[in-house]
């Protein structure tokens, strides 16, 4: 039986694809391109939208050349190994980011799922499992799915490992927006719980979120899986820079902000 439903789903998705092609334009500013299959985003938004410029080793925000460490990571103790997100949270992709969670357009799961996979697999990393960073039931009904978990899904199809719920969102949070990185903290800690705690015990997992802020919701993630978990990776389609390093408060606010 579910054989034949596969079949009939794979044949609505074909249908659909022809109706609306979707698959011949930049995933980030929705130009034309020719080689989607090859590259799904166009030569302008491949020079701004990678995270290729000097990272911090922990959570992949951009720092000043020359430092290797941000500061929020010096202060903060992280639960997880390394962050890995291969893009910037900033103009077209941040808008591409926007239609992914709040617009429907859950097609672009499994391009950016692609290119975490491309970005991850430049360093020799393993792990056993993947899980995603929960959202509430209520925020699930109203959105229609959550983001990161359709995400883990792409990224499991392309590792073939086991995704796995792990966490689960009990209360919904104040938006986390305008919060300090203390508050946010507070505001988290009880807001979730974990959940099939045998299945990571002493496992190695990678994490999976939309965007990538303050680090405030994986680290609370990663806090509450560290305790059965042996290691823990985490990854995202993108990071926003907030480049404390630099001393700009303006643009710290600005970026916490808008988020
Ligand atoms: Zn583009
Ligand atoms: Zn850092």
């Amino acid at each position: 039986m579910n054989k034949i439903k596969n079949v009939f789903k794979k044949l609505g998705d074909k249908i659909l694809d022809i109706v609306f092609p979707i698959n011949n334009k930049c995933i980030f500013c929705n130009e034309e391109i020719v080689d989607f299959e090859i590259t799904p985003y166009c030569e302008n938004c491949e020079k701004e939208a990678f995270n290729n410029e000097n990272k911090c080793v922990k959570c992949d925000t951009q720092i000043k050349q020359g430092n290797i460490i941000c500061d929020s990571c010096q202060k903060h103790k992280r639960s997880f190994i390394k962050c890995y997100c291969p893009l910037n949270y900033q103009d077209d992709v941040r808008k591409s980011i926007i239609r992914f969670k709040d617009d429907n357009a859950t097609y672009l799961a499994k391009s950016y799922a692609k290119l975490i996979f491309d970005y991850i697999n430049k360093e020799n990393i393993n792990f056993d499992l993947i899980t995603f960073v929960p959202s509430h039931k209520t925020k699930v009904k109203q959105r229609g799915y959550n983001p990161a978990q359709i995400l883990a899904k792409e990224l499991g199809l392309l590792y073939n490992k086991p995704v796995i719920e792990t966490l689960a969102k009990v209360s919904i949070t104040q938006a986390q927006k305008t919060l300090t990185f203390a508050n946010r903290q507070e505001n988290l800690k009880n807001s979730m719980v974990v959940i099939n705690s045998k299945a990571i015990k002493n496992k190695t997992i990678l994490i999976v979120d939309d965007i990538i802020t303050t680090c405030a919701t994986i680290d609370c993630c990663c806090n509450l899986l560290k305790t059965y978990t042996k290691n823990l990776y985490a990854c995202a389609i993108a990071r926003n820079h907030i480049l404390k390093n630099d001393g700009n408060k303006d643009l710290i606010k600005k970026e916490i902000v808008e988020i």
